[in-house]
């Protein structure tokens, strides 16, 4: 499990202090893919970061932290921010943006393999049982052995970011972080890296946490989902939920936004643009852009708050419940 406990971070610049994220408190449960979705720019990726415990110059943790706890081979284990990277590759792996270009080019994959395991790990058995092991968890991904003597440009974007995956989840990490896992790849490769994530997790019933721009995708293989904008999380659910019945006006535009089969209705997209991390407005980020924003809107930041079970979000204008206090 994961719990994001009051969590505010900034970039540190000769310009002063960028807030990316603000004030964030949630749980990533065990066993469920959960999506993390917002525009460019509203802190995904520095939260992914955040979760992996990457926190270097200029990012700060200002206040609270990440609790990364389970049990794993029968060991409990609870890890939080500054710790959690002595648990990289056994308890938690990421695969960044870009994944495909992480790899060395000119390092043999079998090389990239052996050198991310763990070196406790590697002592329990020679190289070529542990290359053994890499070789028949490969043709459980139905990915051939033989890449294993490849070099990573040798192989297609696709096949590099199969690699990746097979690599973040070889030692059967209890959580896996991706961000933008299918960027840049053509439908069909997308849908093979989808399809692979979800195997993945059914089999190993860790927890993924997926990082992407793209609300298909969240729709497609996310269980629990959270919207950010501008730095904070402002609704968070289950997916299904979320697309059928969003409550956040934010999320309410976004989903309304998207196009659906058979409905050839025209689309409106989203007015104006997220407000600049450095210079944000007092009170509701979003309220240069809501229509129902109220003179308290503009004043007071909105609590993220319990709505109605399992559904969360921050606005000023949600009853207990469901719906909005009318304006
Ligand atoms: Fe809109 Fe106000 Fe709710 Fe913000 S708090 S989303 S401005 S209604």
């Amino acid at each position: 499990m994961i719990k994001v406990d009051n969590l505010s971070t900034s970039y540190k610049t000769i310009d002063g202090d960028i807030h990316v994220l603000n004030d964030l408190n949630f749980t990533i449960n065990d066993n469920e893919i959960f999506g993390i979705a917002g525009e460019s720019g509203c802190g995904k990726t520095t939260l992914l970061k955040t979760l992996y415990d990457i926190i270097e110059w200029p990012l700060n943790i200002d206040k609270g932290q990440i609790v990364l706890s389970g049990e794993k081979n029968g060991k409990e284990f609870s890890y939080k921010s500054g710790e959690i990277r002595k648990t990289w590759w056994n308890n938690i792996a990421y695969v960044p943006q870009a994944a495909q270009s992480v790899l060395d080019p000119i390092t043999r994959l079998k090389k990239q393999f052996l050198d991310s395991i763990p070196a406790e790990d590697r002592k329990r058995e020679t190289k070529e049982e542990t290359l053994k092991r890499v070789a028949d968890y490969l043709e459980e991904l139905s990915l051939s052995k033989d890449i294993l003597e490849a070099y990573p440009f040798q192989l297609s974007g696709g096949m590099r970011q199969r690699v990746i995956i097979a690599l973040a989840t070889f030692m059967s990490p209890n959580v896996v972080l991706a961000d933008e896992p299918t960027t840049a790849l053509d439908v069909v490769v997308q849908r093979g890296i989808l399809m692979m994530l979800t195997r993945l997790q059914k089999e190993l019933k860790n927890t993924m946490v997926i990082v992407s721009h793209d609300m298909g995708v969240h729709y497609q293989i996310t269980d629990r989902m959270g919207i950010m904008y501008s730095g904070s999380m402002i609704e968070l659910g289950p997916t299904e939920g979320i697309f059928e019945d969003p409550i956040h006006p934010y999320t309410t535009m976004l989903v309304n936004a998207l196009p659906r089969v058979g409905d050839k209705s025209a689309k409106v997209g989203i007015p104006g643009r997220p407000p600049a991390l450095k210079n944000p407005p007092p009170g509701c980020r979003f309220a240069p852009r809501c229509p129902y924003a109220t003179v308290k809107c503009r004043a007071s930041v909105p609590e993220f708050r319990e709505i109605k079970p399992g559904r969360f979000a921050a606005c000023h204008l949600l009853k207990e419940g469901g719906g909005m206090t009318s304006v």
